[in-house]
């Protein structure tokens, strides 16, 4: 099987080190192979950027923009395939693989476009012989990183971002999942992009991206991935860099008596098991308000029920494929057995489907158990699979002090008709994101990011493309009085 190349300095390279495997979790099969990026790889990735960046960095705006719409539309004409190719790799269904890729192309447009409205501010002084001009200028060169779960949309947040503010960009893409970032890097050269400005280099975390963190060549990290390894990468700097950390969380949802219950379980059903309940913002707790227990549990463990597991190339619209690899699905497993251990009730899923074709696949049904306690795994830590932990509650102050029991702060959700406890829970729920009456945090409109454990700084929106720019505080000194 022939290596996929990476991309350094604008020429496709083999790489030097071990071939890494990449397997297709519904199937247990080898797809494809990278290369493990030796030292001296990464170093020329980090150099070629730092190169790049006095051209890309100086171009106009308009022009960097014409590149990424250009990156956009090529995307888009490929989107099948490289849906297909991250099913493959990744194991959601390949219509939610293919919608990440729109998604993408989406990014790169609504970036090109901002790209023109990266305005400064002209601040006056006390003496009026006096001006300051505010400006911004890119940062410099990102290491960015990023892992399996949503393989395009995240790597393209930092990418689109990045190259929009006028920085270069070495990326990392995850070990589980580098054949569908390579591909969109395909794309980018195909858009013409030029030499340096973007970089892919494959590997472990740990060795590679490790290398990308501690080199002085970078000026800023931006990450997205799990808690242990941002706190990890934040002390491991050796110089002084921005940081972007997009972590992990703990999803509550708070569904009240004043709920419309047929919107609330389908809200809980799509947000607690998409992409196999892989994501950052899934949904792992519920509480509802006691008049509301019993109904919305029976709802939701039929609607759990009607969900299709699938192989996500052989059947496109499952509702879910395989999981990514066996830690999500090991974890499921142990957080499931600790939580019926501690007295949980099992109303839906609890084991593998039984379809036949899926025996060498990494899949389990969804699962939701009921009567929950907080000293479960399943309502205090991520599981990051299919399972979801259901609680009643009697008092609102109850569901808050529940809900923001955790150290993560990333997103949050409530359903309710009631404007008053609308105007409540959004006040006192702890997180960076909180959905009311939908299940959709994240959307690239809006600043985006976690608060506590789950982070530092934002990605989408205006305030995604600020984090990759510097103000510079240029002084002005007048001397309209040589004019009289
Ligand atoms: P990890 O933190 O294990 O890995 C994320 C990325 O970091 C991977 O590319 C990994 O490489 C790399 N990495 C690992 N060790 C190091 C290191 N020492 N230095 C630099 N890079 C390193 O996360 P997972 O892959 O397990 O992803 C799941 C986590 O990501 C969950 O906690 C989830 O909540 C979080 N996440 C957060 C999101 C957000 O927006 N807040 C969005 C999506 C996920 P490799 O895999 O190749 O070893």
């Amino acid at each position: 099987m022939t290596r996929t190349k990476m991309l350094i300095d604008g020429v496709w390279v083999v790489g030097e080190g071990d071939a890494i495997e990449v397997r297709n979790p519904a199937r247990g099969s080898v797809v494809g192979t990278v290369s493990h990026a030796t030292p001296a790889e990464v170093d020329l990735a980090l150099r070629a950027a730092r190169l790049a960046f006095g051209d890309w960095s100086k171009r106009p705006p308009v022009e960097r923009a014409r590149l990424l719409k250009r990156a956009a539309h090529i995307i888009r004409e490929r989107k099948s395939d490289l849906g297909r190719l991250m099913t493959s790799e990744q194991g959601k269904p390949v219509n939610e693989a293919v919608g990440e890729i729109s998604k993408l192309a989406d990014t790169f447009d609504f970036y090109a476009e901002e790209a023109t409205r990266v305005f400064g501010e002209i601040i006056p002084n006390d003496s009026n012989a006096y001006q300051s001009l505010v400006v911004r200028e890119p940062i410099g060169v990102v290491a960015a990183i990023s892992p399996w779960n949503y393989p395009a949309e995240l790597i393209g947040w930092k990418v689109a971002a990045g190259l929009t503010a006028g920085c270069t960009l070495v990326v990392k893409p995850p070990e589980l999942t580098p054949l569908s970032p390579l591909a969109i890097m395909e794309c980018m050269v195909d858009a013409g992009l030029p030499a340096g400005t973007i970089n892919m280099v494959t590997g472990k975390g740990s060795t590679v991206g490790q290398q990308m963190v501690e080199s002085d060549i970078p000026d800023k990290i931006a990450f997205t991935g799990s808690s242990a390894v941002g706190l990890h990468i934040q002390q491991s700097l050796k110089n002084i860099k921005r940081l972007s950390l997009e972590l992990g969380g703990n999803c509550p949802m708070i569904v009240t008596a004043q709920a419309n219950l047929d919107q609330a379980v389908k809200g809980a059903a799509r947000r607690s098991f998409r992409n196999c309940g892989q994501i950052c913002i899934a949904i792992n707790r519920i509480y509802v308000e006691r008049a509301a227990y019993e109904p919305f549990l029976e709802k939701l463990a039929a609607a759990a029920d009607s969900l299709v597991v699938d192989d996500g190339l052989e059947n496109p619209d499952a509702d879910l494929g395989a999981l990514c690899s066996q830690e999500p699905l090991d974890k499921t497993k142990q957080h499931l057995a600790d939580a019926l251990e501690r007295g949980a009730r099992l109303v839906a899923g609890g084991r593998a489907p039984d379809a036949p074709g899926l025996e060498n696949g990494l899949f389990f049904r969804p699962t939701v158990v009921a009567d929950c306690s907080h000293d479960m795994k399943v309502m205090t830590e991520e599981t990051f699979g299919p399972l979801v932990g259901v609680t009643a509650f009697d008092k609102h102050a109850e569901a808050v002090r529940m809900a923001n029991d955790t150290p993560y702060g990333l997103a949050s959700y409530l359903y309710t008709k009631n404007m008053d406890e609308m105007r409540y829970y959004s006040r006192h729920l702890d997180y960076g994101n909180v959905a009311v009456n939908n299940v959709d945090a994240g959307i690239i409109s809006a600043p985006y990011g976690g608060w506590k454990q789950s982070g530092i700084g934002v990605e989408h929106a205006r305030e995604g493309l600020l984090e990759y720019l510097n103000y510079k505080h240029v002084r002005l000194c007048f001397d309209e009085d040589a004019l009289q």
